[in-house]
C-alpha cells in the first residue's frame, strides 16, 4: 500500500491576483523590453506614458524573478555600509522619487501598494554588536543620512515586543516600505490601462540584429521587430545566450530565502521595520510580517531549505520571541541580480539595445530612477546626471600601462 504524500500547510508566496498578458506577440513596437519583473513592468509603464508603443515579453508570469520574492524595504540608511558610498546619491534620489512614483502608480491602477514610511529600527543585542552598531551608525552619520541613537530601553519603548536582551538600536525614519506583491500587480494593471503589451509565457531566444544594430527579438512564437530592446531580465541578464560574448554582462544570481509569519491581535506584531545582523522583520498591511533574507551565492540553485529557514526563524525569535506563536504562511527564495559592484547596469550596450539590469537587493529602492533614466535614454538618448555612473564602462579594466623606456 503507498503511504499517503505528507501535504504541507505551508504555501509558497502567493501574489494577489496578478493578471497580465495573455496578449499576443505583436509585429513591431518602438520598445520591447525582455523580462516581466519590477524594473522590466516600471521601465515599460513610463515608456508608453510618453507615447511610445511598448511591449513586455515574459518566459514566465509576471513577477516570477525576484520581483515577488522580495520584502520591499526602501531602506538605504539601514542597508549603508562599507562601500555603499557611490551608490547612495542614486538611492536617495530614487527614494525622494517614490512619494510621486506611488502617487502615479495608484492612480494609474486603482490600487494601494501598502505605502509604509516608518522608518527602521537597527538592533544590538550585546557589547560586540553594540559596537559593530556604532559603527555603521558613524558611517551613517558621516555620509550625512538621518539615524538617531537609542538606548534599548527607548528601543522597547518604540517596539515593545522586543527581548530586553536588545542593548541597543539606531532609528532611521529615511527608510520607507512597500509590499511587493501590490506593487507587481498595480504596476501590470497600470501598464494594461497605459497600453502596454505584456506577453507572458515566452522566452526570449534571440536578438536580431542588422549590422551593429539591434533591430528586434525572438522567441519561440515567433519575432517582433523593435527600434529599442531593454534588457531587463533580472539575475538571468549576465546568462549567455542572448547577448554576444562582447557584450556579456557582469550579473550573477544572489540567493534569497524568506518566509512570512501570520501575526494576529493575540500574537501582537511590531510598528515598523526591524534589523538586526542575521534578519530584517518587515511588518505589512495585510497582517504578515515578512522575515528575511538569506544571502546566497550558489547559482541558480532553487528551492528553501531547512538551513535557510532555520537561519531565519532563529534569527528573527533572538529579538522577537512573540514569533513562536505565529503561523509561517508561506516560504520563498528568489535570485537578486547582482553586478560585480552591487549596483545597477543602466546603459545603450550597442545601438538598439539598452540594458536596466542588476539592482541587487536596492529593486524596489531604485525603481523609479530606474524607470524615469531608462525612459530618458529612449526618449531622448541621455541619462539624468545622477544615473550616468552606472554604465557598464565602470567595469573597464585600466589599460595596462606600457614600461617607461
Ligand atoms: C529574498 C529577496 C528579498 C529582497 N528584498 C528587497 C527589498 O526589501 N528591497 C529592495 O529594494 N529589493 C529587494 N530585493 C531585490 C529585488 O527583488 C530585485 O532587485 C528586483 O526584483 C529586480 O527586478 P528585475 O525586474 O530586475 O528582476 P526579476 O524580478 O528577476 O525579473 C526578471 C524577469 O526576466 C524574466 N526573464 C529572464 N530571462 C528571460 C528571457 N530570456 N525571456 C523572457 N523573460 C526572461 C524572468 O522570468 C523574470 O521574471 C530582494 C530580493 C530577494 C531575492
Amino acid at each position: 500500500m503507498a503511504l499517503p504524500r505528507p501535504v504541507s500547510p505551508i504555501g509558497r508566496r502567493r501574489d494577489p491576483g496578478l493578471t497580465a498578458g495573455t496578449a499576443s506577440l505583436p509585429a513591431r513596437v518602438d520598445v520591447a523590453v525582455v523580462g516581466g519583473g519590477l524594473i522590466g513592468l516600471a521601465t515599460a509603464w513610463r515608456l508608453a506614458g510618453r507615447g511610445l508603443s511598448v511591449a513586455v515579453i515574459e518566459r514566465g508570469a509576471v513577477g516570477c524573478g525576484a520581483s515577488l520574492a522580495a520584502t520591499g524595504m526602501l531602506a538605504p540608511a539601514a542597508e549603508h555600509e562599507p562601500g555603499s558610498d557611490p551608490l547612495l546619491p542614486l538611492a536617495l534620489d530614487s527614494l525622494a522619487r517614490w512619494p510621486g512614483f506611488r502617487d502615479d502608480l495608484e492612480a494609474a491602477s486603482g490600487l494601494s501598494i501598502d505605502y509604509r514610511p516608518d522608518g527602521t529600527l537597527v538592533l544590538a543585542v550585546g557589547r560586540d554588536e553594540v559596537e559593530r552598531l556604532r559603527f555603521r551608525y558613524e558611517l551613517q552619520r558621516r555620509s550625512g543620512l538621518d539615524a538617531e541613537w537609542l538606548p534599548g530601553t527607548e528601543v522597547r519603548r518604540l517596539e515593545p515586543m522586543l527581548r530586553p536582551s536588545v542593548t541597543a538600536g539606531v532609528r532611521c525614519p529615511l527608510d520607507h516600505q512597500v509590499d511587493p506583491r501590490l506593487v507587481m500587480a498595480a504596476l501590470a494593471r497600470a501598464c494594461m490601462e497605459a497600453g502596454v503589451t505584456v506577453v507572458e509565457n515566452t522566452p526570449v531566444t534571440g536578438l536580431d540584429w542588422a549590422g551593429g544594430t539591434v533591430t528586434g527579438l525572438g522567441t519561440g512564437g515567433g519575432s517582433l521587430r523593435a527600434s529599442t530592446v531593454i534588457l531587463a531580465a533580472g539575475a538571468w541578464s549576465g546568462e549567455g545566450g542572448l547577448l554576444p560574448e562582447a557584450l556579456a554582462l557582469p550579473v550573477r544570481p544572489l540567493k534569497g530565502q524568506a518566509l512570512a509569519l501570520r501575526t494576529t491581535r493575540r500574537t501582537g506584531t511590531l510598528s515598523r521595520m526591524v534589523w538586526t545582523e542575521q534578519v530584517h522583520m518587515a511588518p505589512k498591511g495585510d497582517g504578515q510580517l515578512i522575515v528575511g533574507a538569506t544571502v546566497e551565492d550558489c547559482g541558480f540553485q532553487p528551492g528553501t531549505t531547512a538551513g535557510g529557514l532555520y537561519a531565519l526563524l532563529e534569527g528573527a525569535r533572538r529579538v522577537l520571541p512573540g514569533i513562536e506563536e505565529m503561523e509561517v504562511e508561506a516560504v520563498w527564495s528568489g535570485f537578486r541580480p547582482t553586478s560585480d559592484d552591487d549596483a545597477p547596469i543602466l546603459d545603450t550596450l550597442a545601438p538598439g539595445l539598452v540594458a536596466a539590469t542588476g539592482h541587487h537587493r536596492n529593486g524596489y529602492l531604485l525603481a523609479p530612477v530606474t524607470a524615469d533614466a531608462i525612459a530618458d535614454l529612449v526618449a531622448t538618448g541621455e541619462m539624468p546626471a545622477v544615473a550616468r555612473p552606472f554604465t557598464l564602462a565602470r567595469f573597464a579594466r585600466p589599460e595596462p600601462r606600457r614600461a617607461a623606456r
